[in-house]
């Protein structure tokens, strides 16, 4: 890691170096939390969370070789160099912001209420038809998550795109310390966090703290057709790019078609460039948070052709990776494991489909002493939802089917002793153009629905 030695490491944190001076020369190759993860001539860091507390892996993790560790304690009698410091979580953020200061790399950083990871993931695929790209993996996009995504970058990445999400004031001036992002992109201003934030005004200024390290040659993007972030004028010197649907102000999309399960179509205005973009994630929003990776993309100097490729090849994500089309139906093969997140995000999945909506249910096993409560949750989900049909069978999933007569949502709601029965009803209630959801638990042997619908 550039310029990482263990003395400029302590200077970086405000630490105190026990050790000798050869070792002060060391360089690292690496940084972790995660005891496991310790390589070897790696930097431990160690942070106390809720049950365990990282010093105590300490021993452990140097005689795994690591080169040095952090410790908030005096370690009495040790034989290998540490750095003393306050906060090892402070601590993290300095040596990374150190780490990203000696960096030749642009940093996009995105945050907002809600798309923050659809959005960094099709700004990754974009830019990816260019450079070499770092992006956050998964969620992690806090005061932890993003240190240690900065860590991930190494000296062949051009671009890092990396999430950040926040609950309250401070903590995004925090992060862009950290990040110091280049280009800033703001998704949204919702309703999230408002016990920290109080009002919508108060997202919008705890979001706007990303610009606080932004130099005048960055650039912002920005989603003109919400009504707090249409507000933001100039910051800098900086005139932000706005994109949207609804205004033609900045970047837009217009001749919309939603394909259902298959996303939609549309054609981008980027600044002088036109062209149709079919969308392969299913959702309006979709289209927003491709618009804002167009935007980054066009910045960043990527020609249509870049850009279109790289949101037409998004890998899948979710139950398009199980859909079945058979027979004039769709069937949404999802019967493989259930639990309630996953059960969700099927059934959200499920609402983008065109015509009818048939969710065909079962029990999600091994939840516990819950177990009860959240199929009624779940239920209770599903009754916000637009659903034609709801089929259960299960003993658990009776709970599932009060929960969704108790929203008072009127589509077609039926509990099956048995499964055989399940599918009789199933196969004369079809209609061509439906889609079929298929999940539960893999003990409740939905395959066997499956194996039905497709004879
Ligand atoms: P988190 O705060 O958990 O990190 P996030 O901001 O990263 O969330 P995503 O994980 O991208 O958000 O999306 C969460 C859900 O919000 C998705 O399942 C999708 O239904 C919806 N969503 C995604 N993008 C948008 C958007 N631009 N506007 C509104 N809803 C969106
Ligand atoms: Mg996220």
């Amino acid at each position: 890691m550039k310029n990482m030695t263990l003395a400029s490491i302590t200077a970086a944190c405000s630490g105190i170096f026990f050790g000798n001076e050869q070792q002060q020369k060391l360089g690292i190759d690496g940084v972790v939390i995660d005891s496991r993860k310790v390589k070897e001539n790696f930097l431990f860091i160690p942070i106390k969370g809720e049950r365990v507390d990282g010093h105590d892996f300490i021993p452990e993790v140097m005689k795994n070789g690591a080169a040095c560790t952090l410790s908030e304690k005096v370690l009495e009698d040790v034989d290998f160099p540490y750095i003393f410091v306050d906060s090892c979580e402070q601590a993290l953020k300095d040596i990374a912001e150190f780490y990203r200061k000696n960096l030749d790399i642009l940093v996009v950083g995105i945050t907002g209420s809600v798309g923050k990871t659809s959005t960094k993931e099709i700004i990754a695929s974009v830019l990816e038809q260019e450079f070499n790209v770092l992006k956050t993996q998964g969620n992690f996009n806090n005061e932890i998550g993003l240190p240690l995504t900065i860590f991930n970058i190494q000296k062949e990445h051009e671009v890092a795109v990396v999430e950040m999400g926040i609950s309250d004031f401070g903590e995004m001036h925090r992060l862009a310390k950290v990040a110091r992002p280049d280009i800033c992109v703001i998704t949204n201003i919702g309703f999230s966090h408002l016990e920290n934030l109080k009002s919508r005004e108060g997202i919008l200024k705890a979001k706007t703290e990303i610009f606080d390290f932004l130099t005048s040659d960055g650039a912002i993007v920005l989603n003109g057709d919400d009504d707090m972030l249409e507000t933001v004028k100039e910051v800098n010197g900086i005139t932000p790019t706005f994109f949207g649907v609804a205004n033609t102000t900045g970047n837009y999309a217009d001749e919309i078609e939603s394909l259902g399960l298959k996303g939609s179509k549309g054609t981008f205005h980027i600044g002088l460039d036109t062209y149709k973009v079919h969308i392969p994630l299913p959702g309006h929003h979709m289209l927003y948070n491709s618009l804002a990776a167009a935007s980054v993309g066009k910045i960043l100097g990527l020609t249509k052709e870049q850009i279109q490729k790289g949101i037409e090849t998004l890998a899948s994500v979710g139950g398009r990776n199980h859909m079945i089309e058979v027979n004039d139906y769709t069937i949404i093969d999802d019967c493989y494991n259930a639990n309630p997140v996953s059960m969700k995000a099927s059934i959200d999945v499920l609402t983008h489909a065109l015509g009818r909506k048939i969710a065909v249910v079962g029990d999600m096993f091994e939840l516990g002493e819950k177990e009860k409560e959240l199929h009624y949750q779940v239920g209770e989900y599903i009754g916000e939802k637009v659903i034609d049909f709801v089929f259960a069978s299960g003993e658990l999933s009776k709970e599932l089917i009060r929960g969704v007569q108790d929203t008072g949502n009127t589509c077609i709601l039926k509990h099956f002793e048995k499964q055989d029965n399940l599918i009789e009803e199933l196969k004369k209630n079809l209609q061509p153009g439906d889609t079929v959801l298929v999940k539960a638990s893999h003990g409740m042997h939905y395959e066997n629905v499956i194996k039905e619908l497709m004879e």
